[in-house]
């Protein structure tokens, strides 16, 4: 990106809060005030709000950029902060987890519950070796021992480091060789699409190509036919057995939490490392700021999986952390039909939705009349997090799940950030639908050009982070050259997030994409996600992935990869007639710069396993090139797809 971007699209609709949540919120308008006064005393403050064994010495060290010490001298334990404090508060009777499995199996867990398997967990890894630094590896369905199992890592100070139980042997086993674990924790297998899938056999793959690994703790959840070695030892024959009670020691601020792979949207994943204090104080404070969670009456869910920092952040430490009552689903959305969301909706009167861009639009892809059958009236906030949402699909959110009542919270973050950075207040915000807004109170975020200056309201640029945050990374886990390249060498004391933005005309961020993505047409600097916006603005559109091709004439072309609604004829003439609308569409909405040099209607895109759309490998298809990483790509065979479609419609 030589120049700033263009900013395109001229989005005007804006949502203020609801009365009564703008007078009961947690977090009002003065928090901006007051973090702006006095930034650390801010953070210093949102810490007390956990249970400290030892005070800290010092809020920021700050000394040797970009290595940051956040609360520097303070100790505490993060299973203490997550469960044993609200059991000591008398609260151990409260529901933790309503455990949802996909084949209509539940089960409770309250804070008492949680407190007894993590610390019978804590006993069991202690039996087996693992001490503090340890790595241990997480490979497991969505079931209640995924929490646990974290938990139990962090009351005896192991790192843990989570991998999504759909990757392949060959992702479990160079994530196992690059931390360096020696035990992994996994389950013979969880529910997916109405049967079971396998885990186990992933891993005494994994286990044995790698040779590092000393014992494998296995949870029984499907009961199918497992392999055994004598590495393997069953859950409930050693954690169940374990006895119950575990003194949780405290750790320095600055102990290593945990690794976590990036979704590799845009290479090869990148081993992030997050810490203790700073972590905690921020996923704490922004699941009580963001969700407006109220302990005592919400009922609270986040659908991502533990495998991904939203599953980290905010099903484990951040709900927790704060007493939550939530709920946790094993399976996927369509199982046993699409209108299971809406069902634990309605079942748990969940209170408080935190979804992703790409679930909304397959909901609306899928069609209003599914969620119209239930009664949604218990949601009072909404949250969006993983790309940016496409403002018909922010508007599709608030109107079929929402029913036009609740605020939507559109969570800009990474795995890197550890919790959200820019986001609205959902008592304070008018938010603007596909805007993230502003800046959390203690957050400095910005948008700069080329030579790092600030855009003035309605430019367009690279989006920076402006000042160290608690639950920042520490480092790329053993490469801190790549650390200090990766994410501070562009720009000069500033944090490079990697993303493209605009500030609007009040100074409201739109996150534009990855800057990788930033298409040159013709000498202008276009964004993928604009063109993407106004392709799902059209009624016949459910979703959209846009690439810069190489173009003879315009430097770089449009070209656009699109999937019709479900109710959407694109057979013969008709998907020609819609090619043509949707080309012309753009044009009218965003300007002729714009317009598409070629529109491909296609069933599925390819994504990552967190759902994020990989561009890049449309532009591999779209410039001809051979593929790039794939090991991320949910379901292979979805580029052969495409690139078939493509041959045959040139
Ligand atoms: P990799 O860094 O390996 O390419 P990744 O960036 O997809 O993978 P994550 O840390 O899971 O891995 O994703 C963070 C990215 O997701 C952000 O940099 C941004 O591009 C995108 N993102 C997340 N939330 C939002 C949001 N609310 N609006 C816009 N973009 C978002
Ligand atoms: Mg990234």
């Amino acid at each position: 990106m030589s120049e700033t971007l263009e900013n395109l699209s001229s989005e005007t609709r804006q949502f203020p809060p609801p009365a009564d949540l703008a007078a009961n919120a947690n977090v009002k308008a003065d928090a901006y005030e007051e973090a702006a006064a006095d930034r650390l005393a801010f953070w210093a403050k949102q810490a007390e709000r956990l249970a400290w064994a030892k005070p800290w010495d010092q809020i920021l060290d700050w000394s040797n950029p970009p290595f940051a010490k956040w609360f520097v001298g303070g100790e505490l334990n993060i299973a203490y902060n997550c469960v044993d404090r609200h059991v000591e508060a008398g609260n151990g009777d409260k529901v933790a987890i309503h455990w949802e499995g996909e084949p209509g199996d539940t089960r409770t867990v309250t804070y008492s519950d949680l407190l007894k398997l993590v610390s019978q967990a804590a006993n069991t890894l202690t039996d087996l070796g693992v001490t503090a630094g340890d790595r241990v590896m997480i490979y497991m369905p969505m079931i209640p021992e995924a929490a646990v199992a974290m938990l139990a890592c962090a009351r005896i100070g192991a790192t843990h480091s989570v991998v999504f139980g759909g990757f392949s042997v060959d992702a479990l086993a160079t994530r196992i060789d690059d931390a360096d674990a020696k035990v992994v924790i996994t389950a013979d297998g969880g529910y997916r699409r109405g049967k079971p899938s396998a885990l186990k056999p992933t891993v005494d793959e994994a286990v044995a190509r790698t040779g590092r690994i000393e014992h494998v703790l296995v949870v029984r959840r499907t009961g199918q036919e497992v392999e055994w070695t004598d590495k393997d030892k069953w859950w409930h024959e050693t954690v169940e057995q374990a006895s119950p009670t575990h003194e949780a020691q405290a750790f320095d601020s600055e102990h290593p939490l945990f690794i976590l792979y990036t979704s590799g949207t845009t290479g090869k994943p990148k081993g992030i490392l997050h810490t203790t204090g700073g972590y905690l104080t921020q996923t704490s404070y922004t699941h009580h700021a963001v969700f407006d969670l109220k302990a005592d009456t919400d009922v609270y869910w986040c659908t991502a999986d533990i495998g991904w920092v939203t599953g980290h952040s905010y099903i484990v430490y951040g709900p927790l952390s704060n007493g939550a009552t939530q709920v946790m689903y094993e399976g996927t959305p369509d199982t046993p039909d699409r209108g299971r969301f809406w069902q634990i909706v309605d079942k748990y009167k969940v209170s408080i939705l935190y979804t992703a861009p790409t679930l909304i639009r397959t909901m609306m892809k899928w069609g209003d009349d599914i969620p119209a059958k239930y009664d949604l009236s218990s949601l009072r906030v909404l949250g969006s997090v993983g790309e940016p949402i496409n403002p018909e699909a922010w508007i599709w959110y608030r109107e079929h799940v929402g029913r036009e009542r609740t605020p939507i919270v559109d969570t800009w973050w990474q795995t890197e950030t550890g919790a959200i950075m820019i986001s609205p207040l959902p008592g304070v915000t008018a938010a603007k639908p596909g805007s993230a807004m502003t800046a959390l109170p203690g957050i400095g975020a910005d948008v700069i050009d080329d030579q790092a200056q600030s855009v003035p309201n309605g430019g367009g640029g690279f989006l920076v982070l402006t000042e160290p945050w608690p639950s920042m990374l520490r480092t790329i886990w053993g490469d801190d050259q790549r650390f200090i390249d990766t994410y501070w060498s562009r720009f000069d004391g500033y944090y490079f997030a990697g993303d493209g933005a605009k500030k609007d005309a009040d100074g409201a961020l739109w996150l534009l994409g990855r800057v990788d993505d930033v298409m040159l047409v013709s000498g202008h600097n276009i964004s993928t996600t604009e063109v993407e916006s106004a392709l799902v603005s059209h009624p016949s559109v459910a979703e959209a992935a846009v690439v810069g091709a190489t173009d003879p004439t315009t430097g770089q072309a449009i070209v656009a990869f699109t999937i019709p609604r479900g109710n959407v004829d694109t057979a013969g003439d008709a998907g020609e007639a819609l090619i043509k609308d949707l080309r012309n569409h753009v044009a009218k909405t965003l300007g002729p710069i714009a317009k598409p040099r070629q529109i491909m209607l296609v069933a599925e895109l390819p994504k990552t396993r967190s759902g994020k759309i990989m561009r890049r490998l449309l532009r591999d298809v779209a410039e001809n090139r051979s593929l790039g990483d794939v090991t991320t790509l949910q379901d292979s065979t979805v580029m052969d797809l495409i690139s078939s479609g493509l041959k045959t419609a040139k």
